[in-house]
């Protein structure tokens, strides 16, 4: 079984500047959870004035939490971020550490450093919890694989942090192509690298963006180095301001089709998949969407893994 975690509705909706209202935001969520979802970012615990987007995030957290058998997972920059996300009751919480020191200056004002003393803070926080109430927690390495400021990333310093991520008591590490740099012989190798570093289970998952058109591609190596999370966001909502026409990160529905066909099956029932679509599009008129699935429809006598495995459906 893969696991998508869809994070449209925290990372698509940062990267535009229209806001979703909060009833509509309920309704995709619901609505993606229904169609066999098990894992979404919902938002970032973010001041308000630098991403209104998500100022509503707690809300969100709370009405998510509703929804059975869903995880709950949203994005926190800080330890200020970690306790909101914590009384709000998510899931699962990401700490993004860029592995460029410029970008992680420019995007959260932390040096490495500051940002693994950060992380330890929260590790404690979260242990100090009662059990019932301990949220997972991510390290997300982002821009592993090459920066728009930095340029090349050495997969030594990669593999340094995820190190000291998992030192400062993460749960464990993801890898996160930002900026949609990596090709596929690339993933494989840095998965390898950072595995072999910090053991096979603490980095189960991708982030992915289409930025240049190899998203799926990247998935594909991430499959055969044994990769089985990975997120994706429902129309690729986002885009990609430098790129006319690329999707902001990889695409829900394209990821899901890819992997149903290949016989990966996803628990995600593809058609009700495709019809969320039409929440977006009410709700963000002037925005994109992307996917190719959704244009040019399924297959005739498409057979969905999850159909003929039982796993749903
Ligand atoms: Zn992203």
């Amino acid at each position: 079984m893969i696991l998508i975690s869809e994070v449209g509705p925290r990372d698509g909706l940062q990267s535009i500047s229209n806001i979703m209202p909060l009833e509509a935001k309920k309704a995709w969520i619901a609505a993606e959870a229904a169609a066999g979802v098990t894992e979404i970012e919902v938002g970032s615990f973010v001041p308000a004035k630098l991403l209104p987007q998500l100022a509503d995030t707690a809300e969100v957290v709370a009405f998510a939490r509703t929804i059975p058998g869903l995880t709950v997972a949203v994005l926190v920059p800080n330890f200020k971020g970690a306790e909101a996300a914590i009384a709000a009751g998510a899931h699962k919480i990401t700490i993004p550490l860029s592995t460029s020191e410029t970008h992680s200056l420019k995007n959260v004002r932390r040096t490495h450093a500051q940002m693994i003393e950060e992380s330890r803070l929260i590790a404690e926080l979260i242990k100090a919890q009662p059990i019932d109430r301990r949220p997972k927690f991510e390290g997300g390495l982002s821009t592993a694989f090459g920066c728009t400021l930095e340029g090349v990333v050495p997969p030594e310093r990669v593999v340094a942090l995820a190190e000291a991520l998992m030192k400062a008591g993460c749960d464990e590490v993801g890898l996160s192509d930002t900026t949609g740099y990596a090709n596929p012989t690339q993933v494989k190798d840095l998965v390898k690298r950072v595995r072999a570093a910090v053991g096979e289970d603490a980095l189960s998952g991708l982030h992915l963006h289409n930025t240049r058109g190899l998203g799926l591609a990247n998935v594909m190596a991430g499959l055969e180095v044994g990769i089985t999370t990975f997120d994706s966001s429902l129309g690729g909502l986002g885009g990609c301001p430098f790129a006319p026409g690329a999707s902001g990160n990889i695409v829900t529905e394209d990821l899901v089709f890819m992997l149903e066909a290949m016989g990966l099956p996803t628990g995600i029932d593809l058609p009700r998949l495709l019809d969320v679509r039409r929440i977006l599009k009410a709700a963000l008129p002037n925005d994109a969407l992307y996917g190719f699935t959704p244009d040019a429809g399924l297959p005739l006598g498409f057979q969905p893994a999850s159909s003929m495995t039982g796993v749903r459906q």
